[in-house]
């Protein structure tokens, strides 16, 4: 379980240093260009770090990976996903559709704790909590953890595009009040390419 989360997070760091261009562009829009840079960044550090440490279980590889992003992502987003990984490191356990949901809690509560955000202010929180609500959903209607899965990157970009015509609330790109819409979130696009690296990994 402990090697295949790390490689899992060997997947989503090249995907997040694969598409530096496309956020950092992103954040030209309505930002100050740096998420790509920051992201790939960080990134870069946790494949570093994943492939030089030795883990004794799960919690210990998420709580690596959050000390790794705070300290070397900067901006906005490195505290705030910092703090994500951090939460997630908590509580995660069997990676069953209710321990995935307590994971996507916890990260949710720990990022709301740190920035403040509501769904809809145009954030990342716009690609992870109607990850978390769909998971939800799953499990009352009774669905199994491949079937919920099955469904959650199609969620996850929905949500990533639904900042499109949002006005931003939160962060740099609320200094530009109406002028940020029409523009989709960089925060809310590395979650998209975050989620959608970890669902195509646990899948396989
Ligand atoms: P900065 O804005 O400091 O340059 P980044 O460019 O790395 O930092 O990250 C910007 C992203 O951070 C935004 O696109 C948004 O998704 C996210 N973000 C900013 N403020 C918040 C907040 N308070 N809560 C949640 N996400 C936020
Ligand atoms: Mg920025």
């Amino acid at each position: 379980m402990t090697d295949k989360l790390v490689d899992l997070f060997i997947k989503v760091a090249d995907e997040i240093i694969a598409n530096k261009e496309y956020l950092t562009k992103l954040d030209s829009d309505i930002g100050d260009g740096d998420h790509g840079i920051n992201m790939a960044r960080g990134f870069s550090a946790v494949k570093e770090e994943l492939a030089n440490s030795e883990f004794n279980d799960q919690s210990q590889v998420l709580k690596k990976i959050s000390m790794t992003l705070i300290s070397n992502v900067g901006g906005a987003s490195g505290p705030l996903y910092g703090t994500a990984f951090l939460k997630a490191s908590q509580v995660i356990d069997d990676l069953s559709l209710t321990n995935l949901i307590e994971v996507g809690e916890a990260v949710v509560t720990g990022i709301q704790k740190r920035g403040k955000a509501e769904l809809e202010d145009k954030t990342m929180l716009d690609t992870i909590i109607p990850i978390v609500d769909y998971l939800k959903e799953n499990q009352e209607a009774g669905n199994n953890l491949e079937e919920a899965l099955g469904g959650v990157v199609e969620v996850a970009e929905e949500g990533m595009k639904s900042t499109i015509p949002l006005v931003a609330k939160k962060g740099r790109a609320s200094y530009l009040g109406d002028r940020s819409k029409g523009h989709q979130d960089p925060g809310a696009t590395s979650s998209f390419l975050i989620i959608k690296t970890i669902v195509e990994e646990l899948e396989d």
